[in-house]
């Protein structure tokens, strides 16, 4: 598996962005004048002393206080046990939602184990506040989407949120069997009405959005539930989901994978689905 991280850029005013290879993930660092945040931890404890090795060139003598993951995905969270000495924050909910099912499979596709893990220090249901000196930083979760233990990082004095993979753009939000889909729209809202014209939205992959562009992604995510729960009732086998409409805002297959896993959540929950009426069958006389 390649394990990469590209040098820090600035996206704003004394705030950076690494892409770390797997997954394309992006690694947030905000720098005030008393302390410096680092956002996710990249893929592994290898991974995330890369990381750090990489902010340190930035910051140079100014020290890195604090390390925030903004969900449990490994691509974002299992790096951080490179971090002694930071405080190291994370929802409540993330310790949690770390044990999925596929968790031995994943660690061991990784080349780690369960060791190599690490769980915040520090957790919070609402919202936290962290002091940098000349600008803080909001850790909030506004209810469940993309995990159960999102959180969006806002920096206001920089006109910078990092959203974590509540927005993605490169190509589209993930919608897993973690996700609350139906919930998505209305938790982002919390994040997205903060923002100015002018806001440097950086989701957990891809580019950095603008304000615009996070209000469409929130708008494709709630026509993405309305017309997957349309199909559902509509009897729609995932096969043919695809060819129902060609207003799709993310790519064929993983518009397929996100139908077969809210088909699945649809089933368990119960959702009845419109049948066609028995057809009449000629009668013995
Ligand atoms: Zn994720």
């Amino acid at each position: 598996m390649d394990f990469s991280l590209t040098p820090f850029e600035a996206v704003a005013d004394r705030v950076y962005v690494a892409v770390a290879e797997p997954a394309t993930v992006n690694v947030g660092l905000v720098v005030g004048t008393t302390g410096a945040l680092l956002v996710d931890t990249g893929s592994s404890p290898a991974q995330g002393r890369a990381i750090r090795e990489a902010a340190a060139s930035v910051l140079g003598e100014a020290p890195l206080t604090d390390v925030v993951v903004t969900h449990a995905h490994f691509d974002h969270c299992y790096g951080l046990s490179a971090f002694a000495g930071p405080r190291t924050w994370g929802h409540r909910n993330l310790p949690e939602a770390r044990e999925h099912e596929r968790l031995a499979e994943e660690l061991a596709e990784l080349g780690l184990t369960r060791g190599d893990l690490a769980l915040p220090a520090r957790t919070f249901s609402l919202a936290a506040t962290i002091d940098l000196g000349d600008c803080h930083a909001e850790l909030v979760h506004f209810g469940p989407g993309h995990t159960t233990a999102d959180v969006a990082v806002h920096v206001p004095a920089r006109g910078v949120v990092f959203a974590g993979d509540l927005l993605e753009s490169a190509p589209f939000a993930w919608a897993g069997p973690d996700s609350s889909l139906a919930d998505w729209p209305r938790t982002l809202d919390g994040t997205l009405g903060t923002l100015r014209r002018d806001t440097v939205v950086v989701p957990g992959h891809g580019p950095a959005m603008d304000r615009a562009a996070a209000f469409i992604q929130r708008a494709e995510l709630a026509w993405l539930e309305a017309t997957l729960v349309a199909l559902w009732d509509a009897g729609t086998a995932v096969e043919h989901v695809w060819d129902s409409t060609s207003d799709w805002p993310l790519p064929r297959a993983q518009a397929e994978e996100i139908a077969a896993v809210r088909f699945a959540q649809y089933e368990r929950a119960g959702r009845p689905r419109r049948r066609p009426l028995p057809l009449l069958r000629p009668t013995h006389s």
